[in-house]
């Protein structure tokens, strides 16, 4: 099964592309955690997406293209994949669908997260992660069950994202609108779109994903 999760930033596709991944043994793609794995080690790209990635621009799509086709090739990848973050940009989703057809896969669903922009500021720079395993958490919406303890794995160092600002979360709401969203009539069109509502509680959201994805 192959997926796309698609919505602006903070509408939840990190923490329902987690959920996925471990109750269907899916392996998450997300390309934003890919460009941050690259600004850590401190890489020639990590280093020019840095300053795009933290005026919440878009890196650009040849850059993008490459380092999906390079992941997607990768042997865990054939067991299924939920792609977060990506494609951004129709250029993005016409190269994925040239790579798919060319490696004999294809898109199962494309699922739209709606939420209001007017939620997503908050939900946005209240958000930090476990620094050991990745579980994602947020200051009001979803804490750890003991404060400074990760629920997953017992951790106790939590980080933030750089780019989780309130002045940056306009412009990448920007990009969202201006470039991400008319990847939607792409899909609809070859009747892979569906949507779930992303204002409901984390495991409504869950639960909506399952029923699709088990064709209710
Ligand atoms: P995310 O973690 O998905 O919110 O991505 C964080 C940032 O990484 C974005 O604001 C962009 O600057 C960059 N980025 C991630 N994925 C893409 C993509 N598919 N195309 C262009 N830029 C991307």
């Amino acid at each position: 099964m192959n997926l796309i999760l698609l919505g602006p930033p903070g509408a939840g596709k990190g923490t329902q592309a987690k959920r996925l991944e471990e109750r269907h043994g899916l392996v998450q793609l997300s390309t934003g955690d890919m460009l941050r794995a690259q600004v850590a080690s401190g890489s020639p790209l990590g280093l020019k997406a840095k300053e795009i990635m933290q005026a919440g621009k878009l890196v650009p799509d040849d850059v993008m293209i490459a380092m999906i086709a390079d992941r997607i090739s990768q042997p865990d990848c054939a067991r299924g994949f939920i792609l977060d973050g990506f494609p951004r940009t129709v250029p993005q989703a016409e190269a994925l669908d040239r790579m798919l057809t060319e490696k004999g896969l294809k898109l199962d669903q494309v699922i739209e997260m709606k939420v209001d922009d007017a939620a997503l500021v908050d939900r946005i720079t209240g958000r930090f992660t476990c620094a050991r395993c990745g579980r994602g958490y947020h200051d009001r919406f979803n804490r750890p069950k003991d404060d400074g303890v990760c629920d997953a794995c017992g951790g106790t160092e939590f980080t933030r994202r750089a780019d989780d600002n309130a002045e940056t979360v306009s412009t990448r709401l920007a990009a969202y609108h201006a470039q991400t969203a008319p990847i939607l009539p792409y899909y609809r069109e070859r009747g892979v779109l569906r949507e779930v509502d992303g204002m409901a509680e984390i495991d409504v959201v869950t639960e909506q994903i399952e029923a699709l994805l088990a064709g209710r």
